[in-house]
């Protein structure tokens, strides 16, 4: 008869005497290790009646190492400073776009004090902040009125509600776009209690479907800017100016979500067919709708502006409430709108625009500067400065690259994986790319201030390999 793999599994105390564990009783507590000792037997226990005889137990070592591991995660605060080395300039995963000095200068201000956040635009009574922002955002796209929330799916959920709840929305099938996560299109429209009415077919739509499924009970039209992929080929779709020319005689709202916000024309960089905020307004659109994180470069919030008559029914909306940001969100965004006063300004100031602008040699020079330093480390066979090519990211322009210039590192020893999960677990984390086995840091992404971190951390790398 087999033995009882229960009685493979270590005992609480013969856990406790390993060094891994003995290290952290010093560190944190001896009561939260022992509690963390004994949910992870119990669980060890539980995986094991239930996987029966031929489950391989991990030995009391890789056990004590694997809880020490995951005291720690929770020790960490969980929200840590990353170098971006990937060149992705908007990556979602990290937090969309870093802000200016400015904008953090101004959260710093306000986040020490208390500030009025309250937001009554239907009685007339803005706060100074609330006021401040909106008077910047019609400064800078023309529109007549304007409102910040949480995010964009809020704002596009706000919108339908308050303008479309239980009437019909007519939107193209191909632009019943998901947003990364659990972003769907259809299914914001049906939590905001809109009717979905689809038209035109996945690669053309004609402006006589729209018209086709106009009706007593339409509410409003809905134009999405199909941020994170293209039709291409075979395709047709209808122009804003187009809808607006058949909303205006059936008084129905316009409604245009441009995803990514961009409020000075990204074609300076050489990014084609990104919709500008004030090209929408100046088309006609009753209402746009967008991202303060995207191209904007702020703080995460949504953003929407238009018609006066359309922004105060939606600011009367009990969902606005529900949506509202805080004082640190309306600072960071009031700071970054500023700068966008200047263009210039605001191509030095926002991180997001600066790295944009970067010229490529500068990248070139930097990156050859770099891998000398890093072929010096221990850890490292090889380190090569190469030409490459990177994206926006955030669901922006997806097919279009943007030169760049990397480090490419070939560990000595350890596999390239390996090298790049030690370099995400140091502090501060480096997240890169892994091509080819090797490493690719991008500069793009990096300020040139993270340059001598970068540096130290591969340095670091084999001392920590000693321990
Ligand atoms: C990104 C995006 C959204 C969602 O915006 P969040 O600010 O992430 O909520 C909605 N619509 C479009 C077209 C987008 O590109």
């Amino acid at each position: 008869m087999a033995t009882n793999p229960l009685r493979n599994i270590p005992s609480v105390n013969e856990l406790l005497e390993n060094p891994h564990l003995q290290a952290l009783i010093e560190k944190v507590s001896r009561h939260a290790v022992v509690t963390r000792v004994r949910t992870i037997l119990d669980d060890l226990r539980q995986e094991v009646q239930n996987a029966a005889a031929d489950i391989k137990l991990p030995s009391v070592a890789e056990l004590a190492e694997n809880i020490a591991h995951r005291i720690l995660q929770t020790e960490r605060p969980s929200l840590r400073p990353v170098i971006n080395a990937t060149g992705v300039l908007l990556h979602t995963g990290l937090g969309r776009a870093p802000l200016a000095e400015e904008a953090i200068a101004e959260m710093a201000a306000v986040a020490r004090d208390y500030a009025s956040v309250e937001l009554d635009l239907a009685g007339g009574r803005r706060s100074q902040r609330v006021e401040a922002v909106q008077d910047l955002l019609q400064e800078l796209t023309g529109a007549e009125a304007a409102l910040v929330v949480n995010n964009n799916a809020g704002a596009t959920m706000l919108a339908l509600a308050a303008l479309a709840a239980g009437r019909e929305v007519i939107v193209s099938r191909g632009q019943l776009i998901e947003i990364g996560g659990s972003y769907r299109l259809p299914d914001v429209m049906s939590a905001s209690g809109a009717i979905l009415r689809e038209v035109g077919t996945t690669n053309k739509t004609r402006i006589a479907d729209y018209e086709q499924a106009v009706c007593d009970q339409t509410g409003a039209l809905l134009l999405v800017h199909p941020s994170n992929f293209v039709v291409a080929g075979f395709a047709e779709s209808v122009s804003l100016a187009e809808l607006v020319r058949l909303g205006r005689p059936h008084n129905l709202p316009v409604i245009h979500d441009i995803g990514s916000g961009a409020l000075i024309d990204f074609a300076q960089f050489g990014f084609s067919d990104e919709p500008l905020a004030a090209a929408s307004i100046k088309q006609g659109a009753d209402l746009v709708l967008f991202s303060g994180d995207k191209l904007l470069g702020g703080p995460q919030c949504g953003i929407l502006i238009g018609k006066r008559s359309h922004v105060e029914t939606i600011a009367r909306h009990p969902l606005t409430r529900a949506l509202r940001v805080d004082k640190l969100t309306l600072a960071a965004l009031a700071a970054t709108l500023r700068l966008y006063r200047d263009p210039e300004q605001a191509k030095r100031s926002i991180p997001l625009l600066h790295f944009l602008s970067t010229p490529i040699e500068n990248l070139k020079g930097r990156a050859e500067r770099l891998a000398p330093q890093m072929a010096a480390c221990q850890a490292i066979a090889k380190a090569e400065a190469v030409a490459d090519t990177t994206y926006l990211g955030g669901g922006s322009v997806p097919t279009q690259q943007l030169a760049t210039w990397c480090v490419a590192l070939s560990p000595r020893e350890m596999s390239v994986d390996k090298l790049a999960a030690r370099l995400r677990a140091g502090k501060p984390a480096i997240v890169g790319r892994v091509r080819d086995e090797r490493l690719y840091l991008d500069l793009r992404t990096i300020f040139p201030r993270q340059d001598l971190e970068l540096v130290s951390a591969v340095q670091a790398l084999a001392d920590a390999e000693a321990l």
